[in-house]
């Protein structure tokens, strides 16, 4: 029983799982609700898990699993990412489909939190392989998901394209064009604009943020890294832009570093030439640990989660952790990171950036009338300015970190959701 399987932060080993009961049962506990409730916020609402035969580009046929999860439904249609990576499993989803519940809920979306996954690799398949995939994991999913049930979007591995493809398997079967099946999709289909910017946007949004508490600003930072896919490489611009010093980053090939501040735009330049940030001739190399131990101010960790570990995060010497990715941070990290004095900008709050301009990307599909990026950039500010505060606002009054807060936000939206709603029959 999933519920059975909360445990304490101190308790918990680092899988995704692991933290985020952990993560759940402190929350409940602050919030002093009864082991029923508790239970029910732990327990997903509803997996599918189906067999994702694929015919290979020479004649062979080879089987993939794939998973969906609407971890709750309480608030709204579940909304989460779709994820492909050789370490998907049913556990990784019903944490990363928890995630997804407290964050829409902490920063107020009408939306329950859902995750998909397929167990494989992209770097080792075709386009035309990784069509075939999405399209026959969407057709078998298809009964469960829908823009008034749960709606995808890219997470790692997946992009606009497979959301492209998902939108049109799932709109061919269903005989007419349904956009808001899925969000993060090409504009062309009725995707937003700033949606493919939007999580690392959101990220230096709240990392100014929690620097203003704290008198700085970004002009005075120097920030590291890790990972330069969709969320890492335009943070690193946007960072830079705002004048930033980025000074390091890495993907899973390894790392970057330039004391004086990478050429963001020629690094981009090459990543998009060779595939990785490794060689980039204008910095020295640098190992994917030694990225996390780096002397900034600001670390990002923007790829996979569970690296900030008890090990690692005792070796993390900047001030503001600000997580990009989800899940980066182990309940024993947290404490660690806690001990030291460093501020955990929580995932839950920090990467919501995606998930906001998602909805807004969804809102304009619905009502078939698309905003300027403007309008969007705007109201993606004001959102995440206004959760931050939020959060911060709770964490000093009560004496918690960022997380805790965030999560005692997240979790008491949902429960109250519950209660409101009553058990049906
Ligand atoms: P992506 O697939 O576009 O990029 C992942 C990056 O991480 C790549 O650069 C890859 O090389 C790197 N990487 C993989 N393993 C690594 C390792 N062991 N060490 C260092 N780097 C490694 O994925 P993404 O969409 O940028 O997602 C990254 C993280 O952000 C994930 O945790 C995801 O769940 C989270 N996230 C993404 C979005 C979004 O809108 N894409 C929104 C919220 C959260």
């Amino acid at each position: 029983m999933p519920g059975d399987a909360a445990t304490t932060p101190a308790q918990a080993p680092a899988s995704p799982l692991a933290t985020a009961h952990a993560q759940l049962a402190g929350a409940v506990a602050f919030l002093g609700y009864d082991d029923g409730l508790h239970r029910m916020l732990a327990t997903p609402r509803r997996e599918v898990h189906v067999a994702v035969p694929l015919r290979r580009d020479d004649g062979r046929t080879v089987l993939f699993h794939g998973y969906r999860v609407q971890h709750n439904v309480s608030r709204g249609p579940g909304k989460g990412g779709l994820r492909y990576a050789p370490s998907v499993d049913i556990d990784e989803v019903r944490a990363l489909a928890m995630w997804m519940t407290w964050k829409c809920a902490v920063v107020d979306l009408p939306y329950g939190g859902a995750k998909g996954g397929v167990t494989i690799d992209p770097r080792d398949h075709t386009d035309a392989e990784l069509e075939r995939v999405t399209r026959r994991y969407t057709s078998e999913i298809m009964p469960v998901v829908g823009p008034e049930r749960d709606i995808m979007a890219p997470d790692m591995g997946t992009d606009e394209r497979t959301m492209a493809w998902v939108m049109d398997t799932y709109s061919v079967n269903q005989g007419y064009t349904i956009p808001a099946v899925v969000t993060g999709k090409p504009i062309t289909v009725g995707g937003s604009l700033g949606r493919t910017t939007a999580t690392s946007a959101g990220v230096v949004h709240v990392t100014a943020a929690a620097l203003a508490e704290a008198g700085a600003d970004l002009v005075d930072v120097t920030v590291a890294i890790q990972g330069f896919g969709k969320v890492g490489s335009h943070a690193a611009a946007i960072f830079a832009s705002r004048g930033a010093r980025v000074v390091a980053v890495s993907d899973q090939y390894g790392g970057v570093h330039d004391p004086d501040g990478l050429d963001v735009r020629g690094l981009l330049e090459h990543v998009a030439r060779t595939g990785s940030v490794v060689d980039f001739e204008r910095a020295e190399p640098l190992a994917n640990d030694a990225l996390l131990a780096l002397d900034v101010d600001v670390l990002v960790p923007a790829a996979v989660g569970g690296v900030l570990d008890g090990g690692s995060a005792a070796r993390v010497r900047a001030r503001w952790v600000v997580e990009g990715a989800n899940g980066p941070t182990t309940a024993e990290g947290d404490r660690v990171l806690a001990e030291r004095g460093v501020t955990v900008v929580p995932d839950v709050v920090a990467n919501a950036g995606g998930v906001v301009v998602s909805y807004f990307e969804w809102v304009q599909a619905n009502q078939a009338y698309w905003w300027t990026a403007q309008e969007i950039d705007e109201k993606l500010e004001h959102r995440m300015q206004h959760a931050y505060d939020e959060v911060s606002t709770l964490a000093r009054r009560e004496g918690l970190s960022l997380r805790d807060a965030a999560l005692v936000i997240g979790v008491q939206r949902v429960a109250e959701a519950h209660q409101i709603r009553g058990l049906y029959p």
